[in-house]
């Protein structure tokens, strides 16, 4: 007889007082420990708002979107549990009020609760509890973040689902991680514990009584403070973290660590597991705090006031910095400022590289053009992701190739050269929720390019999220005058693009580089979503390295002159 399986156990990660508090770092770097004593982890995000996917959002609503493997659009913290830990995840590990109400909604116009008055409780907390116990298939630990703040009303019904879910799986199988903001008042030279006590009381009226409490504040908290808390609040000494502010997310897990909190974890749950090994986590921290050269990165692009929006991203090239030993600088350019700016060229002349990510929509598009054609013509290293693919193809056919109007039909229907263009199968699609090319697809790489170089191999499987192809009617042009197309899509869809890639193939551009420059690359995928800080992405790797290398020569020009 197969032995029978551990059952999974739960940690429920809700968040008090403020938001932002870093609710889905923590519930990261609880994975991130835990996975560390040898346990099988997962997690997943519940989020309360009604859109089925924040696909549909802008980056200012919601921040980031993440893309996952098999194709979900999702929120950015399921970015945080993939960078922490070693599981992937997927459209499972994203729910959203809008999906729990689809599916309930969706079976009463079916008539399956026939005859009955369809409720929240049990509906609709019914829903969210099999969805819980869907995500953690297969793991030994899962991990459940809350989205919100505890006393918003749209989160009651998850609240309410976790309730039940401790009481159905007893004490030793879940528990409840709670997270909140002990401010500081200068005034009164104080940390302030009230608004804790306040958002554990809460819980509490709704029948959650924490287990854990994760305390955040930028100043360390001193033995009274957690003795207050943890009276107040109903939370055994030991069960009262500590979290102040520290100079990278990655140093939380060493901070629990330190904080005993996956001994607590396993002492309330009854997990027996090893020691845990750390030594990567101390790694990274030891990298990041260690003074190194530093290198300027200039990312060209339109929601640059708002961080979150390129969450992933700002991660990836700091993994590009931990990889080659430097500090990775972010310059952020607003594209617009680069069209109205006498010298576009000159805001980016700072730069060691230059990027432009993934976006949509036409605002600032010609500053991207510009600093795609500054790079490529100052021999300054380049990084096209996405859209900043397409802008550099649409640069070089216009300057290189001498079609002067080239463009994408995103931008001008009208283009006499759309070297960028959507394909007949993505024109019919009328809803906008899910519907663009998504998830991880197969790239063949060309031997001998920098692609291959870069990722040591002649395939690579990454994230998409996209409408606009290149089109292949320009491919041999481009191609005549010096582009390098590295990367192909060769895979069932590449039937849609209608014409084949010149050597006959049918196939989609995935990679374009230009062999003759220090580092020009461009990628229709999204590199940066798979980049973890234990795994620095090579494609990331290898630009903040040309970046540095730019720097390192720049400096010896100095040095000689
Ligand atoms: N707007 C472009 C497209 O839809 C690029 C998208 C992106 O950069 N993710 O193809």
């Amino acid at each position: 007889m197969a032995p029978r399986r551990r059952s999974t156990k739960f940690i429920f990660v809700t968040g008090g007082v403020v938001s932002s508090i870093g609710k889905g770092i923590s519930a990261a770097s609880i994975a991130a420990i835990m996975e560390a004593r040898g346990l099988k982890v997962t997690l997943a995000k519940l989020d309360p708002y009604l859109n089925v996917d924040p696909g549909t959002m802008n980056p200012f609503q919601h921040g980031e979107v993440f893309v996952t493997d098999d194709g979900a659009e999702t929120d950015l913290d399921l970015g945080h549990y993939e960078r922490f830990t070693s599981a992937t995840m997927g459209r499972r590990n994203s729910v959203t009020s809008g999906q729990i109400y689809e599916a309930v909604l969706g079976r009463e116009r079916r008539g399956d609760y026939l005859g009955g008055t369809v409720q929240v409780i049990p509906h609709i907390t019914d829903e969210i509890k099999a969805r819980i116990l869907a995500a953690a298939e297969g793991a030994d630990l899962c991990i459940i973040e809350v989205g919100g703040t505890v006393g918003d009303i749209e989160g009651l019904p998850f609240l309410e689902a976790i309730r039940q879910m401790r009481l159905e799986l007893g004490r030793d199988n879940a528990m409840f991680v709670h997270v909140t903001y002990v401010p500081y008042i200068r005034t009164a030279g104080e940390l302030k514990t009230k608004p804790t006590q306040h958002s554990v009381m809460a819980l509490r009226q709704i029948g959650i009584q924490p287990d854990v409490l994760v305390c955040r504040s930028e100043k360390p908290m001193p033995p009274e403070v957690k003795r207050k808390i943890s009276l107040f609040c109903n939370v055994p000494p030991e069960g009262v973290v500590s979290a102040m502010d520290v100079p990278s997310v990655y140093e939380i897990p060493l901070v629990f660590r330190e904080e005993g909190l996956d001994q607590r974890i396993c002492d309330l749950l009854g997990i027996w597991a090893r020691e845990a090994a750390l030594q990567d986590w101390r790694r990274i921290t030891d990298r990041l705090r260690s003074a190194g050269p530093e290198v300027t990165i200039a990312i060209v692009g339109k929601y640059v006031e708002l961080r979150e929006s390129y969450k992933s991203l700002n991660e990836a090239l700091l993994h590009g910095g931990i990889a080659s030993g430097c500090k990775v600088k972010l310059h952020f350019i607003e594209a617009e400022d680069l069209e109205r700016s006498d010298d576009g060229a000159a805001l980016l002349a700072a730069a060691d590289g230059v990027l432009v990510p993934g976006g949509f929509g036409s605002r600032g598009i010609e500053g991207k053009i510009l600093a795609a054609q500054c790079a490529r013509e100052r021999r300054i290293p380049y990084l096209g992701i996405c859209l900043g693919l397409q802008v550099a193809v649409i640069e070089f056919s216009r300057h290189v190739c001498g079609l002067a109007r080239a463009n994408s039909t995103e931008f001008d229907a009208a283009s006499p050269h759309p070297v960028v263009h959507m394909l007949p199968e993505q024109e019919g699609v009328t809803d906008k929720g899910g519907t663009m090319r998504l998830g991880a697809q197969p790239c063949s790489l060309e031997p001998g390019s920098l692609a291959a170089r870069l990722y040591g191999s002649e395939t690579a499987s990454e994230r998409h999220r996209h409408r606009f192809e290149v089109n292949n009617d320009y491919v041999a042009r481009l191609c005549d005058k010096g582009l390098r197309i590295s990367g192909v899509y060769t895979g069932p869809r590449a039937a849609a693009a209608v014409t084949p890639l010149p050597d006959g193939r049918a196939g989609l551009v995935e990679t374009i580089e230009i062999p003759d420059h220090p580092f020009f690359f461009g990628c229709q995928f999204h590199p940066e979503y798979k980049s973890r800080p234990r795994a620095p992405h090579p494609v990331f790797a290898g630009f903040v390295a040309a970046a540095l290398a730019r720097r390192k020569a720049q400096g010896e020009q100095r040095g000689a002159e």
